[in-house]
């Protein structure tokens, strides 16, 4: 194989099928969306898609339509595709004409949704929303009762047909998460209760969908750990099984005395206070990253040559290490990591 340029974000779709394998296994029998925000966490929907389909995932999770069009214009074919941030009726038209389910978390939305469906010869396949204390947004459980007799009704009109009730959990704290499961059970006995059928219930992310079955209900959106982000501050990627999917990768530039230079600083992605606090992998192990710059960075370059490939973090050998791992020495979490690295990284997929 011909060395590839730096700096470059290899994307390896191995890892990926892997972490769905697991993923799948250890969900079931509830199905997998996979989520694909922010450019599929920064590795590419383009190549992201298309395999996790080969795997046998029916659910992807687009946030917004933009999104979701990148979806459907990287796949054709049968997959259900859910996006939850709609800020405008062109939006709804758009989502409508592409066939998205959608998540619906205020009246005005709901009504709004009718509205544009009611044009179409198809009703809007709409997952309503219930606020279980996360406060992003969702039907605030005290106007739960109106937003399922109101949906009740624009399905009777033909307008909509309510296909899912979900929530988002902060996964910080199982008191929270407990206590927002059952606000959650409240709501789905309100739904029957309306009249509506949902045939999908989701509510758990990553962190839940492993570590809590109770929480699985018939769907879990997973993200993070598809792309082998392990919890910050939870459960190491070995113990749940999963392998970074994403490597950020750079060259030796040149050797400065006892440090050598690397082609990729936080105009990459890199951020730069991570400077003296991260080891990166090389072909003779891990090395200390002494400091950051915009488009240079400085490492400890015992041993190294120009030419020598760098890994900032991600998978492989070497000594690298995973994007949680990094996050954790600067307060955040291994996504904010993944999906930093700058879209002028060209994503290099593999195998
Ligand atoms: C990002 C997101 C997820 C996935 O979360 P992970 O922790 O990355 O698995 C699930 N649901 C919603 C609504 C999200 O925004």
């Amino acid at each position: 194989m011909t060395p590839r340029s730096t700096p470059r974000f290899d994307v390896d779709l191995d890892a990926l099928d892997a972490n769905l394998a697991v993923v799948g296994a250890t969900v079931m029998p509830a199905a997998t969306m996979l989520i694909v925000k922010d450019d599929a966490y920064g590795h590419g929907i383009a190549a992201v898609v298309p395999r996790a389909l080969a795997r046998g995932v029916r659910w992807i999770g687009a946030f917004d339509v933009p999104t979701a069009r990148a979806v459907r214009d990287a796949v054709a074919g049968d997959v259900r595709v859910f996006v939850w941030m709609l800020p405008s009726s062109d939006d709804i038209a758009e989502a409508l004409a592409l066939d998205l389910e959608l998540g619906v978390g205020d009246a005005e939305l709901l009504d709004d949704v009718a509205r544009v469906a009611r044009d179409r010869a198809t009703p809007a396949r709409v997952h309503l929303k219930i606020d279980t204390g996360l406060h992003r947004n969702g039907f605030r459980p005290e106007d739960w009762g109106a937003a399922v007799a109101r949906a009740r009704q624009l399905e009777r009109e033909g307008a909509i047909r309510v296909v899912g009730v979900w929530s988002h959990i902060a996964e910080a704290s199982d008191r929270d998460d407990d206590d927002a499961r059952a606000a959650f059970d409240v709501a789905l006995a309100q739904t029957h209760r309306a009249g509506l059928t949902p045939e999908l219930r989701h509510l758990a992310a990553s962190s839940a969908s492993f570590a809590r079955p109770e929480f699985r209900y018939d769907l879990v959106r997973v993200g993070a750990f598809a792309y082998g982000v392990p919890p910050a501050g939870g459960p190491t990627a070995e113990a749940l099984g999963i392998r970074p999917v994403g490597r950020l990768v750079g060259t030796v530039t040149a050797i400065d005395g006892d440090d050598a230079q690397i082609d990729m600083g936080s105009l990459h992605g890199v951020p730069s206070t991570l400077g003296g606090l991260i080891s990166v992998g090389t072909g003779d192990g891990p090395r200390r990253l002494l400091s950051v710059g915009l488009t240079q960075s400085r490492i400890d370059g015992r041993a190294l040559a120009p030419g020598d490939e760098v890994v900032v973090f991600g998978g492989g050998a070497g000594g690298a290490e995973n994007a949680t791992a990094l996050a954790e020495r600067i307060g955040t979490i291994g996504e904010e990591i993944v999906t930093r690295v700058s879209p002028r990284v060209p994503r290099n997929t593999l195998p």
